[in-house]
């Protein structure tokens, strides 16, 4: 794991000031980093009937769509606005200036389908917790929301309470 974790490059005050910037795309270009990350977070799925693994736009994609690959299932897109071409249900949330918002398709979810939810990064848990919130409303089971990276200090675990969280690698800054 301490492989894995050094080969996410550290890029301080980006976006802006005081964010530690996790740049995930230095572990994605390593193969054999890139196939050990996918593994680890999907081979602990393999029985327990997934029935789609939802992925966060953007980097959350990329790991859906290995995970969806590895645990041969479909992905599903969850989206910012005005990206899904046919009808769509949206949830938004609160960034730290102002809201977003994010979109999955409606006919997506079969009510009581098993998910996983991936995405790359745990911050302050407020996507996830509405993208969670979304597949609720279509009446998911959300079998676990799964991260390469958490930023354990932002505790965007209690925005997930009452959920199963799982995160690969643990930084604390
Ligand atoms: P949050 O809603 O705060 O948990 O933020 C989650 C989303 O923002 C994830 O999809 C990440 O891609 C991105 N993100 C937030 N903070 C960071 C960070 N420090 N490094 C890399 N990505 C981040």
């Amino acid at each position: 794991m301490k492989q894995l974790k050094k080969r996410i490059r550290n890029i301080p005050d980006f976006p802006k000031k005081g964010i530690q910037f996790k740049d995930i795309t230095t572990l994605l270009s390593d193969p054999s980093s890139f196939q050990r990350a996918i593994d680890l977070m999907a081979h602990r799925h393999f029985h327990e009937g997934i029935d789609a693994v939802v992925g966060v736009e953007a980097r959350g994609f990329i790991m859906g769509a290995a995970m969806a690959y590895k645990l041969g299932t479909g992905v599903l897109l969850v989206r910012k606005p005005g990206k899904l071409p046919f009808r769509t249900v949206s949830a938004t949330y609160d960034l730290e200036y102002g809201k977003d918002r994010l979109e999955i398709h409606a006919d997506a979810i079969r009510p009581g389908m098993r998910v996983i939810v991936a995405d790359d990064v745990l911050a302050t848990g407020g996507t996830m917790a509405a993208v969670a919130g979304l597949l609720d409303k279509l009446g998911a089971e959300i079998v676990e929301c799964c991260f390469l990276a958490e930023l354990t200090d932002l505790k965007g675990r209690e925005k997930l309470k009452g959920r199963k969280v799982f995160s690969l690698l643990k930084f604390n800054e």
